[in-house]
């Protein structure tokens, strides 16, 4: 046996058959429960260690907001994530009400289990049931500030379910979370992979931030022309790759980008550029150009926009990428 035995899905391309779909599959949902156990495990033994003190999923932003609990779902379905992701296989709603669902299970599961072992009874030594313990447990929910609480911590009551439904939700949620993150990669619905992502360009779409007197009105108006230009050139560059895009030439987009290099890091400090990025399946090449707005808000809070997504064929992408960047590249941007 030779030729096409490396990579097997080559098979399908060459010989044009329909691929078969890739199905979650039990793999996915055995890493997936591993790490859930694994990240319940972790949150038992913190709160084990710290006799109690230290509830993993319990710390809350302005008191709603359940952040570890988000951040602990998380770390328990990345193994659902990571498997997905190395075995190429898209991630459907129909998936994330499943992983969703086995998440919040595993929360209970993990909860029932905690009682199990530790087992409690009455006085008269009859068994606590678990909804009783679950119950109590809830009920004497404590919320404290900072490291060092002051007096001791009033029990919350009902509201200690509340504080448990943000829990539940935060687990659940994160874990979702995870899986969302993966379906925002571009995948090759042919092959039945992730796509490849590579930054291609940064088009610079304002100037620095300069300060200039109130007083300097000429200035100011000079500053908001060149500005402007700035602006209206990044348009220009846009509406080029949109054109290149439908007319499939990649040379021509390499072209356009070439005085838009990458590695000029000063245009990542600019209060607004574009960012091109080229997704490339890395079975047949087919890919995409995409085009994101990145603004800097006075507070260093970075917003992203997407302003196009343009499909290209193998052969475009080929050409886009074959073309000797260092050939092309002018550093027009020196001093961005
Ligand atoms: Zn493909």
């Amino acid at each position: 046996m030779t030729g096409l035995n490396s990579n097997d899905a080559d098979i399908y391309n060459v010989l044009g058959m329909e691929r078969p779909r890739k199905s979650p599959g039990l793999l996915v949902l055995l890493a997936g429960l591993i790490t859930t156990a694994a990240a319940l495990l972790g949150v038992w033994v913190v709160g084990k260690v710290s006799d109690g003190e230290v509830n993993l999923l319990g710390f809350f932003l302005f008191f709603i907001f359940p952040v570890s609990a988000v951040a602990v779902g998380m770390v328990a379905a990345s193994g659902y994530a990571l498997v997905s992701w190395l075995r190429g296989i898209r991630v459907g709603i129909p998936m994330l009400v499943a992983i969703g669902t086995l998440t919040t299970g595993a929360y209970f599961a993990a909860q029932y289990i905690e009682y199990r072992a530790f087992d409690p009874v009455y006085e008269d030594g009859t068994p606590v049931s678990f909804w009783t313990y679950f119950d109590l447990l809830t009920r004497n929910y404590t919320f404290s500030i900072g490291r060092h609480s002051t007096g001791t911590p009033e029990p919350l009551g009902a509201w200690g379910y509340g504080l448990r439904a943000l829990e539940v939700l935060g687990f659940g949620g994160g874990g979702i979370g995870a899986l969302l993150i993966l379906r925002a990669k571009s995948y090759c619905d042919d092959c039945q992979v992730y796509m490849a992502r590579r930054t291609v360009g940064i088009i610079p779409a304002a100037l620095p931030v300069r300060r200039i007197r109130k007083k300097d009105v000429e200035g100011q108006a000079a500053y908001q022309a060149e500005n402007a230009a700035r602006a209206a050139a990044a348009q220009a560059a846009v509406d080029q790759i949109r054109q290149h895009a439908a007319a499939g030439d990649g040379a021509a987009l390499r072209r356009t980008l070439a005085p838009f290099p990458v590695r000029v890091k000063s245009a990542l400090k600019l209060p607004m550029f574009l960012e091109v990025a080229m997704h490339r399946c890395p079975r047949c090449s087919v890919g995409k150009i995409e085009v994101r707005k990145v603004e800097r808000g006075p507070k260093n809070e970075v917003r992203r926009t997407t302003l196009a997504a343009l499909p290209l064929t193998g052969d475009a992408v080929a050409a886009f990428l074959d073309t000797d960047p260092a050939a092309l590249t002018a550093d027009t941007m020196a001093g961005a």
